[in-house]
């Protein structure tokens, strides 16, 4: 495996292969999520889906392919996602009368629907996620972190007034925080896009955004208000209170099978993959050690404690495989299992269990009657180590003081040379196309996020020196 100081993209690629998690197909962009890396964002979808339910979402299914004519009804919509839709032109041999989009997002035909749902104030608000596929034509793929076809959940909402939209906007950005902090232990920014990012068709987008181990940043999950923008192109229309009709405000937001690769370059290392409990498929491995001949004693042990930590809630295996320990052990750190138990005859003789963890590496030893307490302690430990880990890296690869281009230019040079990632800036912005739109070139920093809590206030645009209107995260993306 190629170390990640040396090729981060190389270690990236190499580790997701290693760990199984997904295959290329002839297809370009389009990778098979195998079972491992499947499992991985189940667990997500589960983190979500429960909380989006809690809010009193319900999720639906509408169809993949979209008419053209759809899209022609929100002008910004379509010229955003027309160059990357690919189409159906042909079905059963004949030419088809209106060609149809594999989706890219699901505005357009939600938004037919919704206009012959919502009549009145009493069919408000729509609450619905849908979990599916979705096509984007990308230029540049990377597995997991940006595909041709990924899996993702798509909310949408619509409701009788702004405010409440804006409300629903906000309080779904907040989810989706909770989920990448709390579970996948991703500590993230949230805060506002600039116009020049703003999801096509939107009127302001939001997101969340966390930096991966090489410095580069990722878009981990967006919530847009689309204020009327898509009720009036599909004339979603409803009679309020007061008898006047009145067209709702939507929103929509969406995090993605990208997510799994976030997971990934935030926490692997040169051992290969380490999942955060919450989120970690198999939370704790077993593996029995010592001669063949003392292995029946040591699984009279063995069994019933693995028994018991099941029935504590924790996602355990065993591991009878016949392979060395040693080989199982690369293995599962390999996999990032957080925990692994080893018990060999003399821990039998002693009444204790050796636990590793994956996150320090550390080695303890715990008396057999406080194994299960131990690990569930543990499992909590872990997962508060790695967002605390993630944390520091993030707030020292951030840097509060580059004020110009030069300087930003002279942080990307000099990092370089160090084999450094270049991390990320706070920059202060005049507000211009013109200026973010420069640093882009110069640079390949884009505009991440205007971070709702920023770290510092800036007063000058690190571009044209003049005051500053915003404060911006920028930084190099995937
Ligand atoms: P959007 O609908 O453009 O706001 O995207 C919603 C979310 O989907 C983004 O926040 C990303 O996390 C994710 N996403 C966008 N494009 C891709 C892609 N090509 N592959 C994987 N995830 C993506």
């Amino acid at each position: 495996m190629t170390p990640q100081s040396e090729d981060f993209s190389r270690w990236y690629l190499d580790t997701i292969r290693k760990a199984d998690l997904m295959d290329y197909t002839p297809v370009r962009g389009c990778i098979v999520f195998k079972p491992d890396g499947f499992e991985l964002w189940e667990h997500i979808q589960e983190a979500m889906d429960k909380r989006f339910k809690e809010t009193g979402h319900r999720n639906a299914y509408f169809p993949m392919l979209i008419p053209e004519s759809f899209f022609q009804k929100e002008k910004e919509h379509i010229e955003g996602f027309n160059p990357e839709l690919p189409w159906v032109t042909e079905a059963g041999g004949e030419p088809l009368e209106e060609k149809l989009a594999l989706r890219p997002t699901s505005e357009t035909i939600i938004g037919h629907m919704y206009s012959q749902w919502i009549q009145s104030y009493r069919d408000l608000p729509v609450l619905i996620n849908q979990w599916a596929n979705v096509f984007r034509w990308e230029k540049r793929t990377m597995p997991f972190l940006r595909t041709s076809e990924f899996l993702w959940q798509e909310g949408h909402t619509a409701h009788a007034t702004e405010e409440e939209a804006r409300q629903e906007t906000m309080q779904m950005l907040e989810i989706y925080r909770e989920v990448v902090e709390e579970v996948l232990a991703i500590p993230v920014w949230k805060g506002q896009k600039t116009p020049s990012e703003r999801f096509a068709g939107a009127v302001d987008t939001y997101s969340i955004e966390a930096m991966m181990k090489d410095g580069k940043a990722v878009q981990a999950g967006t919530s847009h208000y689309l204020g009327e923008n898509f009720s009036r192109g599909f004339e979603i229309k409803f009679l309020d209170r007061d008898n006047q009709f009145k067209y709702v405000h939507t929103t929509s937001w969406g995090s993605s099978t990208r997510l799994i690769g976030s997971l990934i370059m935030v926490h692997g290392d040169d051992r290969g993959l380490a999942l955060p409990p919450r989120v970690a498929p198999i939370q704790l491995v077993m593996i029995p050690v010592g001669p063949a001949k003392l292995q029946a004693k040591v699984m009279e042990t063995f069994d019933p404690l693995f028994d018991a930590i099941k029935q504590a809630g924790v996602r355990v295996k065993t591991d009878l495989r016949e392979e060395t320990p040693g080989w199982k052990f690369n293995e599962w750190e390999m996999r990032g299992v957080p925990i692994r138990l080893e018990l060999g005859p003399r821990d039998v003789d002693n009444n204790q269990v050796i636990l590793a963890r994956r996150d320090t590496g550390e080695k303890i030893t715990v008396a057999l009657d406080q194994a299960v307490d131990t690990i569930k302690q543990l499992l909590v430990d872990i997962q508060n180590n790695m967002f605390q880990k993630a944390l520091a890296f993030r707030d020292a690869h951030s840097h509060l003081d580059v004020d110009s281009l030069d300087q930003l230019n002279e942080l990307i040079s000099r990092t370089e040379q160090e084999g450094q990632p270049s991390g990320w800036v706070l920059a202060g912005w005049c507000g211009t196309n013109e200026c973010e739109a420069k640093v882009k070139e110069e640079t390949k920093f884009t505009s991440r996020n205007i971070p709702f809590e920023p770290p510092a206030v800036k007063e000058t645009c690190i571009c044209c020196g003049q005051a500053a209107k915003q404060t911006v995260w920028f930084a190099r993306a995937y």
